[in-house]
């Protein structure tokens, strides 16, 4: 199983070590930015709320 070059996951060319894992700025910048909207696309993955919402459920369910 031989690998070949490291290749860009944005355009799939041959990366450049000080630019690793992308080929250039411009390919990091673009996967950064992708990544940055993925988050910003969820607006709370805080498990502390996560788990009061979760309670708050609970305690709307069961009468007492
Ligand atoms: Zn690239």
């Amino acid at each position: 199983m031989t690998q070949p070059a490291n290749k860009c996951p944005i355009c799939k060319r041959e990366t450049l070590p000080e630019h690793r894992p992308f080929c250039s700025k411009r390919c990091a910048d673009v996967d950064l930015g992708k990544w940055l909207s993925g988050a910003y696309a969820i607006p709370s993955d805080d498990p502390e709320d996560a788990e009061d919402i979760l309670r708050g459920i609970a305690d709307h369910d069961r009468p007492h």
